[in-house]
C-alpha cells in the first residue's frame, strides 16, 4: 500500500477515534459479499443445512443430498448462487413446504482455481427449501481418505475433512463464507464396523437404518462443518470433556489432555460461561496438516502433540479458546482472519498463565514471537501485515504467524495500557455482545473506540492502531516478551558453541520442549556439522519419539550442513503432515541446491500421504524459488 493510502486511512482512524465520547458511534454494518466466495447472502440466504450423505471408501467420494433451507432477503432474488469445487451435481430441486419438490434449473459455471465453480439455482419466490443431489471427487481438498497403513490401527479406512479456509464447498454446496451462518443436521451412511464423528451432538450408536445421526443446534459458518469415519473410540475426560480416538491411542490421548474441563472452567471464569455443551476432542493420524481445528464441540487435533508429559496441551488451550473467538465471534471474512486467531492467541496466553504458571506462559509466548519474527521475513511485503489492504487471491496462501502472533501482541499492548481488570471486561463484553455472529476488523475498532479507548483517550493513538494493524512489521512500540528460562538456555549454548562446555555437560534434562525448540529454532549460523553430530550422539535426536523436537532438530541440522540426518528427517516426512512441523525442515533443504534435490526426492515419496491442503503447501514451497 502506498503512503498516502496510508495516511488516509490514519486519518479516517482518527476521525472515528475522535467522534468519541459523544455520538456513541455504531459499528459498520458487515459486507454484503465475501471476497473468496460467489454467494449472494444479501439476496439469498441459506438459514439451514441437512446433509445426507453416504461414505465410500472404495471410490473415494461422498454423495447424497444437501437440503437448504433459504430465506429470500431481497424479495426480487430469483438466483441463488452457491459455492462448490469439484462437485457432481446430478439434480436440483426447490420445494415451499418441505414435501412437495419441483426440479430447478441450474449452471455450475467453468472451475476458478482458487474459488471453484459457481452453482447458480433458479429460485421461484415461494421457494422455501432447496434440495441438492451431488458426488464429491477424490481429489475433493477438504477430504483426506487414509488407507488402513495410514492409521495406528492399520486395518480399517479413515475419512477426515478440514474444510477451513474455503474448502467446505468441495464436499457441501453452500454459501461458503463466514458471513453465512447456520445450524446444520447430518445423516452419514458409513461402512459396518467404522464411526462417524462430526462437529455436532453425537449418539453413542447409529439410527435403526446404521445411519449416523448429527445436530449442531447453534448457528455456525461453513468452514467449521467437519466429518471424520474410522476406527474411532470414546473415553470421557470430564464431565463435559473427552477423547476420540483410535482404539490404540485412547489411553495416551485420555491421560495426555485430562485436565481440559478444569482449562475450560478457567476460562469460563475470564470470558464467559462455554455455550457448545459439549467439549470433546479427536485426535487424528498424523497426516493431519494442522496442529488442531476448533470444529465446534470436537476439536480435531494432529497426535504431535501427545508426548506422555502434558507439555504440549496448550494446543487444545488454544482451540477450546476459539470456542469464544473464531466460533462464538467469527471472522466475517479472511480479510479479518487476525479476529480470530490474534484474539485465541491472547486467549491462550492468559490461560497458559493461569493454568501453568508465567514462566511456562512466557516461553510460549517467546517461541511464538520468533515464529512471527519467522514469518515476517518469509512473507512477501504485501502479506506482512495483520489487515491487508486488497483480499488475498487464495487464504491458504497467505496463511502465517502474523495473524496470530502480531494480533496477540496488539491485545496485548491494550492490556499494557488500560490495565487487565479494564481489558478483561472488555473483551468479556465483545464476546457478549457479539455471541454468534460474524465480526470484521472495522467493528472491533468501532467496539473497541467505545468500550475500551474512549475511557482514556492519552493512551493511545489512531497512528498507533493503524500500525499495528497495518505496518509491515511489529511497531516499535510493542511489548514484547521475555523468558529468563530461554536466557539460561542461550547461555548454556553459548558457552557449548564456545567450547567452554562439554556436549554432555549441556544440562538438558531438566529442559521442557519449549526449551528444546528455543535451543534448536535459534540456533546460530556458527554451529559446525561437528557440533551438531556431537549433539545427535549424545541426546539422540535423530530418534526422539517427540514429533515437536524432532522438526526443530532436523531444521536445525540440516540448516546447520549436517547431511547425515538426511535420511532420518526424510523418514519423519513419510509419516508427519502437519505443515507446521514439515514446512521448516523443508524449506532449509530448499536453501541450497543439494538440499533441494533431496527434498524433492523425499517429497515425491510422501506426498501420496500428505493431506491435499498439505501436499500444496509444501508444492508452493518448490515453486518459491527457481
Ligand atoms: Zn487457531
Amino acid at each position: 500500500m502506498n503512503r498516502s493510502k496510508r495516511l488516509l486511512r490514519a486519518g479516517v482512524l482518527a476521525g472515528l477515534l475522535l467522534a468519541g465520547a459523544a455520538a456513541r458511534a455504531a459499528e459498520p454494518p458487515l459486507p454484503d459479499r465475501d471476497p473468496h466466495s460467489y454467494a449472494n447472502p444479501a439476496q439469498l440466504r441459506v438459514t439451514q443445512v441437512a446433509l445426507d450423505l453416504s461414505v465410500d471408501f472404495k471410490r473415494k467420494r461422498l454423495s447424497g443430498t444437501s437440503e437448504l433451507q433459504i430465506a429470500h432477503v431481497d424479495p426480487a432474488a430469483r438466483e441463488l448462487l452457491l459455492d462448490t469445487r469439484d462437485l457432481s451435481i446430478e439434480r436440483v430441486e426447490t420445494s415451499s413446504d418441505g414435501k412437495t419438490w419441483s426440479k430447478a434449473a441450474f449452471q455450475l459455471a467453468a472451475r476458478d482455481r482458487v474459488l471453484g465453480s459457481k452453482l447458480s439455482i433458479a429460485v421461484p419466490a415461494d421457494a422455501q427449501r432447496v434440495r441438492i443431489r451431488y458426488t464429491t471427487a477424490p481429489q475433493a481438498s477438504a477430504l483426506q481418505w487414509l488407507t488402513p497403513a495410514q492409521t495406528a490401527g492399520k486395518r480399517q479406512p479413515y475419512l477426515f475433512t478440514q474444510s477451513q479456509a474455503i474448502h467446505a464447498r468441495s464436499w457441501i454446496p453452500l454459501q461458503d463464507t463466514p458471513l453465512v451462518r447456520m445450524p446444520y443436521s447430518a445423516r452419514i451412511r458409513a461402512p459396518k464396523n467404522l464411526r462417524a464423528v462430526m462437529s455436532a451432538e453425537m449418539h453413542e450408536q447409529p439410527a435403526a437404518d446404521g445411519a449416523w445421526e448429527f445436530v449442531m443446534p447453534q448457528p455456525i459458518p461453513s468452514y467449521l462443518i467437519a466429518l471424520a469415519v474410522g476406527d474411532i473410540a470414546f473415553r470421557s475426560t470430564g464431565e463435559r470433556t473427552g477423547v476420540y480416538a483410535e482404539p490404540s491411542l485412547l489411553d495416551r490421548a485420555a491421560y495426555e489432555f485430562a485436565e481440559t474441563e478444569k482449562t475450560m472452567e478457567l476460562e469460563e471464569q475470564l470470558y464467559g460461561p462455554y455455550r457448545w455443551g459439549r467439549y470433546d476432542l479427536l485426535i487424528l493420524p498424523p497426516s493431519f496438516p494442522y496442529g488442531g481445528m476448533e470444529n465446534p464441540r470436537l476439536t480435531f487435533a494432529t497426535p504431535t502433540v501427545i508426548t506422555g508429559d502434558r507439555k504440549l496441551v496448550s494446543l487444545v488451550t488454544h482451540e477450546l479458546s476459539h470456542s469464544w473467538s473464531g466460533n462464538l465471534v467469527t471472522n466475517a471474512t479472511w480479510s479479518d482472519f487476525w479476529l480470530n486467531e490474534g484474539f485465541t492467541t491472547y486467549l491462550t496466553n492468559r490461560l497458559n498463565e493461569a493454568q501453568y504458571g508465567l514462566e511456562f506462559a512466557d516461553m510460549e509466548r517467546v517461541l511464538g514471537l520468533q515464529d512471527l519474527r519467522d514469518s515476517e521475513e518469509q512473507a512477501e511485503p504485501a502479506d506482512r501485515v495483520l489487515v491487508r489492504a486488497t483480499p488475498a487471491a487464495d487464504p491458504d496462501e497467505v496463511f502465517s504467524s502474523i495473524p496470530y502472533e502480531r494480533g496477540a501482541l496488539f491485545l496485548t499492548w491494550l492490556e499494557s495500557l488500560y490495565g487487565r481488570p479494564a481489558f478483561d471486561r472488555f473483551l468479556r463484553g465483545w464476546f457478549d455482545e457479539h455471541a454468534f455472529k460474524s465480526a470484521s476488523t472495522a467493528q472491533f475498532l468501532a467496539y473497541l473506540d467505545e468500550h475500551l479507548i474512549a475511557q482514556d483517550r492519552s493512551k493511545a493513538s489512531a497512528a498507533q492502531i493503524d500500525a499495528w494493524l497495518h505496518a509491515p512489521q511489529i511497531p516499535a512500540f510493542a511489548v514484547l516478551p521475555r523468558s529468563d528460562a530461554f536466557t539460561q538456555v542461550e547461555s548454556q549454548r553459548a558457552a557449548w558453541l564456545g567450547g567452554a562446555l562439554a556436549t554432555s555437560a549441556l544440562p538438558t534434562s531438566g529442559w521442557a520442549v519449549q526449551q528444546w525448540q528455543h535451543f534448536l529454532d535459534t540456533m546460530p549460523a556458527s554451529v559446525t556439522p561437528a557440533q551438531l553430530q556431537a549433539l545427535d550422539a549424545q541426546y539422540g535426536l535423530s530418534k526422539t519419539p517427540n514429533a515437536i523436537i524432532a522438526s526443530s532438530w532436523f531444521r536445525a541440522a540440516i540448516a546447520g550442513g549436517d547431511q547425515a540426518v538426511w535420511p532420518a528427517a526424510a523418514q519423519y516426512l513419510q509419516h508427519v503432515g502437519r505443515m507446521r512441523l514439515l514446512g521448516p525442515i523443508y524449506r532449509a533443504w530448499i536453501a541450497t541446491p543439494d538440499g533441494r534435490v533431496y527434498a524433492q526426492q523425499t517429497y515425491a515419496q510422501a506426498r501420496a500421504g500428505y493431506h491435499p491442503i498439505a501436499a500444496a503447501s509444501v508444492q508452493r514451497l518448490f515453486d518459491e524459488r527457481p
